[in-house]
């Protein structure tokens, strides 16, 4: 009898070894399982990480980590400025060009290969407009940012302005912030985010001699931005205007010398702006920090409109 006894506790204890065991068999295969799916997020992590370049310490999340911009226009002047210091907080550059694709080529080597793009694409182009965001979108997964800065100048005075030099400047200014940004809406919609600015100028503000068509565009620019604005701003979406006054770029390089003093006489801070004062700006403006702005035209122009 106590043969039996002994032997069925032998049992019993053999029995709740057994399921110890599988128990034990059991928990090494969920904490295998956990600990390959955090191995997996880790390296996903670390591929987002590293996919955003980093501060200049080398540490800590930056404004647009994460965003991916499109900047029209990069190659140079303000918008390489642009590029670099939307870059520099941390968001991926889609560096759009129309000429020179060696100075796009720079603006990417600067930033890093692996933090910008070059895509060549005339703005005035409304399919190619399509083709260049739909491109990003699909490669990039998203696009969070929209920089219409591209823009050209053909002055003259009214009494002799030709119909093509109005035309031109209207159709690159005004009509390619349209089609980035008819292209662009869709994704920024479905996102429920975006933010878009343009640049529009001293010019579009108040209107200048000798620039008719340059100041139509950029007035145009303004109507654009308060109407896109009001359309999209129920699906957290911004949409703003920077207006710089006589930044030192190529385009103010070819005024002459009187036409560069006139317009020094009529800024109050006297100096002439930098594009960086433009360029971080616009980091503001695309950054969540300026979530609660919209429709609005911001002066960056040394006191010239106030
Ligand atoms: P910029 O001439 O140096 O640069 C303009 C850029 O736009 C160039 O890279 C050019 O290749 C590009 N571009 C022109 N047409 C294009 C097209 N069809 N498609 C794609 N890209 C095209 O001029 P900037 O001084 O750097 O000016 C940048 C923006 O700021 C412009 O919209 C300009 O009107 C505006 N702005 C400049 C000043 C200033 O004082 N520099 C003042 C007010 C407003």
């Amino acid at each position: 009898m106590r043969n039996r006894i002994n032997r069925m506790k032998t049992y019993r204890m053999q029995g709740q070894a057994s399921s110890a065991k599988l128990i034990f068999i059991g928990l090494r295969l969920v904490s295998v399982k956990v600990l390959n799916r955090y191995r997996k997020t880790q390296e996903l992590r670390v591929i987002k990480k590293d996919s955003v370049p980093q501060d200049a310490a080398g540490k800590g999340k930056r404004m647009l980590t994460g965003k991916v911009a499109l900047v029209t226009g990069a190659g140079r002047g303000i918008g390489r400025e642009i590029a670099k210091t939307l870059a520099r907080d941390g968001a991926f550059v889609v560096v759009n060009y129309n000429g020179s694709k060696e100075r796009a080529e720079e603006v990417v080597s600067e930033i890093g290969a692996k933090h910008a793009v070059a895509v060549r694409c005339d703005v005035s182009d409304f399919a190619a407009c399509g083709e260049m965001v739909n491109g990003i979108v699909k490669e990039y997964g998203h696009l969070d940012i929209l920089v219409n800065n591209a823009g050209i100048t053909r002055d003259g005075l009214i009494m002799k302005m030709s119909e093509e030099d109005f035309d031109a400047v209207v159709a690159t200014n005004l009509k390619g912030a349209f089609h980035t940004i008819r292209h662009a809406s869709r994704t920024f919609l479905k996102q429920r985010a975006g933010r878009i600015i343009n640049i529009s100028s001293v010019s579009g503000v108040m209107g200048n001699a000798g620039q008719a068509n340059y100041s139509a565009s950029k007035a145009g620019i303004i109507g654009l931005t308060k109407s896109v604005a009001r359309e999209l701003a129920s699906r957290g979406i911004t949409c703003n205007a920077v207006a710089p006054g006589f930044i030192e770029t190529e385009m103010t390089d070819v005024m002459t010398d009187a036409a560069k003093e006139a317009v020094m006489s009529q800024i109050p801070l006297q100096r002439t702006g930098k594009t960086t004062d433009i360029a971080e700006l616009v980091a503001f403006l695309a950054s969540d920090r300026a979530s609660y702005i919209t429709g609005q035209v911001i002066s960056v122009d040394g006191g010239m409109h106030m």
